[in-house]
């Protein structure tokens, strides 16, 4: 057996939960209280090996070296835009691949991450939905994309993290909820706070009402119609969640004081732009406690979907503005790169047109 077969029969030791890791240790003899110092190693001071960990004996890093891999993943492309956005597409161990987004901002730098390989959902606008869904992201290569992209920033710090990359985060909850425990560790993990994080999904109404019982982290869900004959076409999961049904559950979804749940509203030409559909939006936002994010849809050849003009965007906009509402939009970036969901992933496995 080689050593990529050796390593391959082991587990990726960032698969574990603090608390799954403390169990492993008292099962292996090793105090509990180990558990925290290899998740700072681990998440704090970004590990290559289990010998770097310096306050651990070399007893242990042996057993731990028997036992678990950590291996970053390994970087297949990479490209970095005029505006500073850098695309990450990460070979995992089966050949396949994840994707994440680096969109530098002037307050901040917020990486954009994965969930799945490939998607299920099937929304008309996406390429990742063009090859189906692959396979389920492991709670280790969700937190291997942060924690390898901040080791490949010399000079740079993520603040911000978006769960909106490839995939629908509630269809991987318990991997999603794991990572999401170790991203928001203050004592020994990554120490993001979870008004930095923000879990997108696509409506999957009973999972994010779980989902909304066991984390404090931000909810953006992607709306895209106004009306569910449309929003049939775009997203064919409001066949099975309506948007009377998402925004009763949204209603009651628990929020932290001075929160709101992000609804993101892709424009498109000639699809959804119009100020019918701006008033029935404006109608549906008095419902929640949210805030409305604009997205003038990213064009690509591939696809038959147009960006409306920017008049057409302005005055979209104005409509909320008028009616109380708030409402942004969210600014292109990386337009000279692939910078859209699934794009490298995408070309890597030769989908056509979306
Ligand atoms: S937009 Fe998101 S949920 Fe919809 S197909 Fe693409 S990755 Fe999946």
């Amino acid at each position: 057996m080689n050593k990529k077969e050796k390593s391959m029969k082991k587990n990726d030791i960032k698969e574990l939960t603090k608390k799954d890791l403390i169990e492993w240790l008292e099962n292996n003899d090793i105090k509990p209280y180990r558990a925290g110092q290899i998740f700072k190693w681990l998440y704090m001071k970004q590990a290559n090996s289990f010998e770097e960990m310096t306050d651990i004996s070399k007893k242990i890093h042996i057993i731990l070296s028997d036992n678990f891999t950590n291996d970053r993943l390994e970087i297949e492309e990479k490209e970095i835009s005029n505006d500073g956005t850098t695309k990450y597409l990460f070979k995992l161990n089966d050949n396949y691949y994840s994707e994440c987004v680096l969109i530098p901002g002037e307050d901040r730098n917020t990486l954009c991450i994965s969930t799945q390989v490939g998607c299920a959902q099937g929304c008309k606008f996406c390429l990742t939905s063009k090859g189906g869904i692959i396979r389920n992201l492991r709670c280790g290569e969700i937190l291997s994309q942060i924690r390898d992209v901040q080791f490949d920033l010399t000079d740079q710090k993520i603040t911000n993290l978006v769960f909106m990359g490839m995939g629908e985060p509630f269809a991987n909850s318990q991997s999603v909820l794991d990572a999401i425990s170790a991203i928001t560790d203050t004592d020994h993990g990554m120490k993001f706070s979870p008004r930095k994080v923000t879990v997108s999904t696509c409506g999957l109404v009973p999972e994010m009402i779980d989902f909304g019982k066991k984390s404090n982290v931000n909810l953006a869900v992607s709306l895209n119609a106004t009306d569910n004959k449309t929003r049939d076409f775009l997203m064919p999961i409001n066949r099975k969640y309506p948007i009377e049904v998402l925004f009763d559950a949204l209603k009651k979804y628990p929020l932290a004081p001075r929160k709101r749940i992000t609804i993101e509203y892709i424009l498109i030409k000639g699809i959804n732009d119009s100020n019918e559909d701006a008033m029935r939006l404006i109608k549906l936002m008095k419902k929640i406690k949210g805030k409305l994010n604009l997205i003038p849809f990213n064009e690509h050849p591939k696809s038959q979907f147009r960006r409306p003009d920017n008049d057409t965007i302005e005055k979209f906009l104005a409509h909320f503005h008028k009616n109380s509402v708030i409402a942004t939009i969210r600014k292109s970036m990386g337009q000279d790169i692939s910078a859209a969901c699934g794009q490298l992933d995408a070309n890597k496995r030769k989908l056509s047109e979306y």
